[in-house]
C-alpha cells in the first residue's frame, strides 16, 4: 500500500480532531477526558519540539558563521551579504507587523469566545513563571533590554527557553571567536556541531511524524475546551479567523515572492523580473513540496549560477549561509502569527512589545534551521518571551503545513535575490553567453 505523505496525515490528524470536537460537543461528553488523556499528547508534541530548539540554534548558527572560511578574502562580500540579509529579515518582519495590524484577522473572534480564551490561558499562565524579558519590561529601566542581552551565566540561559536572545548572540560571539583559532584546529568542533546540527534535524523529522497526532490533540482540546462554556457555533468563529489568518499570510508571501523581489531585482541587476522568476521556478517547486531550504540548497546553486549568472565562488558562499541564517518568509509568518495570537486572545501589544518581537523574531529567525516546521519552535520562543502563551500555537498549528510550504519558497527566494544583488555589485552577474551550461 502506498505510504500516506506526512503532509496529508497532519491534515487527516486536523479533520479528526474537528470531527471528535463536534462530536464531543454535540453528545456533551465530559471535558475532563479531553483534558485529562488528550490533551497531554498536544502538550508532549510541543515540549518535544521546544525541547529541541536550543541546541539547534546553537549548532546552526555556529557552523552557518564558520562556513564563511577565509576572513579576509570574504569579510567585504560577508559584510554585504549579512548587511542584506539583516535588512531584508527586518524589513520582512515589519512587514507581516504592518498587515496582521492592518488586516486584523485575530480580531474576528467575539468578545465571548476571546473572554473564554483568555480565561482559559489565563489559567495556564498562572501557573507559569513570566519570562524574564517580560518582567525587565515591567521594571522599565530604558536599557535594562541591552543588558538582558549578556547573561551572567550562560549555563542558567541554557536552560531557560525565554532567553533566546542571549542565546543567539552568545552562539554569534562564539561563533566568530571559532573563526579567530586556525580551522586545523577548529575542525573537530565544526565537524562534532556540524554531526549535532544533523542528528537534530533528524530528530526533528522523528517528533514531526507525531505531528498527526499532536495536531488532533492540540485542535480537539482546544475546541472542547474554549467551547466547554459557550455555544459550539463560536467554533465555526475560530475557523473563519483561521481562514483570515491563512489568508494575511498567503497574501503577504506572495507580495514578496512574486512582486517585491523581483522588482528590486529588476531594478537593481541587469536580471530583468521575469528572468529572475523563470530562473528560479524549479528551486521555488522544490522548496514548496519539501517545505525545507536545506533540501532546496543544490538546486538553488545549480539555478542561480545556471539561469540568473551568480558567480559559483558568491553562490556557494552566499547561499549556504542564507539557508542557515536567512529567512524572510518565517519571518513573515512568525510576525503575522504572533500578532494573531495576540488578538484572537485579547492580549493588547504595546508599540515597545511590538518592537520587542520584532527583535526577537529577527534574531530567532537567523537560528532557525531550514527544515519543515523548524519555525514553530522559534514561534512558541518568541510568543514566550513576549507574555503571550504558547498554548496558543494550538491555533495555528494546524493549517502550518501549508503555510511552511509557502514560506519556504519566500525563504529561498529571498537567499537568492540577495545572492544576485552581491553578485552584481562584485561584477560577478556572468552574461548568458559566458555562462557553462
Ligand atoms: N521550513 C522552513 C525552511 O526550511 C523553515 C520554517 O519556516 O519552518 O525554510
Amino acid at each position: 500500500m502506498k505510504k500516506i505523505s506526512l503532509h496529508l496525515q497532519i491534515l487527516i490528524g486536523l479533520a479528526l480532531g474537528l470531527s471528535f470536537a463536534a462530536v464531543s460537543i454535540k453528545l456533551k461528553l465530559p471535558v475532563g477526558f479531553t483534558v485529562n488523556y488528550i490533551k497531554p499528547f498536544g502538550t508532549i508534541f510541543i515540549n518535544s519540539l521546544k525541547a529541541v530548539s536550543i541546541p539547534l540554534i546553537i549548532a546552526s548558527l555556529v557552523v552557518g558563521i564558520n562556513s564563511i572560511e577565509d576572513t579576509t578574502k570574504l569579510s567585504r562580500i560577508g559584510g554585504k551579504t549579512i548587511f542584506l540579509y539583516l535588512i531584508s529579515t527586518v524589513l520582512s518582519v515589519l512587514l507581516g507587523i504592518v498587515v496582521a495590524n492592518v488586516v486584523k484577522p485575530g480580531k474576528i473572534i467575539s468578545a465571548q469566545t476571546r473572554s473564554n480564551l483568555i480565561e482559559l490561558y489565563n489559567k495556564q499562565s498562572n501557573t507559569v513563571e513570566q519570562p524574564k524579558q517580560v518582567k525587565s519590561q515591567v521594571k522599565k529601566a530604558p536599557l535594562q533590554f541591552l543588558i538582558d542581552l549578556v547573561p551572567d551565566n550562560i549555563f542558567k540561559s541554557l536552560s531557560d527557553n525565554s532567553n533566546l536572545l542571549q542565546i543567539v548572540i552568545g552562539s554569534i560571539a562564539f561563533g566568530i571567536a571559532l573563526m579567530k583559532i586556525p580551522r586545523k584546529k577548529s575542525k573537530s568542533i565544526l565537524t562534532t556541531l556540524q554531526v549535532i546540527n544533523e542528528a537534530l534535524v533528524e530528530l526533528i523529522k522523528m517528533i514531526m511524524r507525531f505531528a498527526p497526532i499532536g495536531v488532533f490533540a492540540l485542535v480537539s482540546s482546544l475546541l472542547i475546551e474554549v467551547t466547554s462554556n459557550s455555544s459550539s457555533s463560536q467554533i465555526f468563529e475560530i475557523l473563519n479567523a483561521l481562514v483570515w489568518y491563512i489568508s494575511t499570510v498567503l497574501g503577504a508571501l506572495a507580495l514578496v515572492t512574486f512582486g517585491l523581489y523581483p522588482l528590486i531585482i529588476s531594478l537593481a541587476t541587469k536580471v530583468t523580473y521575469s528572468e529572475f522568476l523563470k530562473g528560479i521556478r524549479q528551486a521555488q517547486l522544490v522548496a514548496f513540496s519539501t517545505s525545507s531550504s536545506s533540501a532546496t540548497l543544490p538546486i538553488l546553486m545549480e539555478k542561480s549560477e545556471k539561469e540568473l549568472g551568480v558567480s559559483e565562488e558568491i553562490s556557494s558562499f552566499v547561499l549556504p549561509l542564507g539557508i542557515t541564517i536567512n529567512m524572510n518568509g518565517t519571518s513573515i509568518y512568525q510576525a503575522i502569527a504572533v500578532i494573531f495570537i495576540a488578538q484572537a486572545l485579547g492580549l493588547e501589544l504595546s508599540i515597545s512589545a511590538q518592537l520587542a518581537i520584532i527583535a526577537n523574531i529577527t534574531f530567532s529567525s537567523i537560528g532557525i534551521a531550514g527544515v519543515p516546521g523548524a519555525a514553530i519552535v522559534a514561534t512558541a520562543l518568541v510568543l514566550e518571551a513576549a507574555n503571550i502563551p504558547a498554548a496558543g500555537l494550538a491555533l495555528i498549528l494546524a493549517p502550518d503545513r501549508i503555510l511552511d510550504m509557502c514560506r519556504t519558497v519566500t525563504n529561498i527566494t529571498g537567499d537568492a535575490a540577495v545572492a544576485v544583488i552581491v553578485a552584481s555589485s562584485e561584477k560577478e552577474l556572468i552574461e548568458k553567453t559566458d555562462r557553462e551550461i
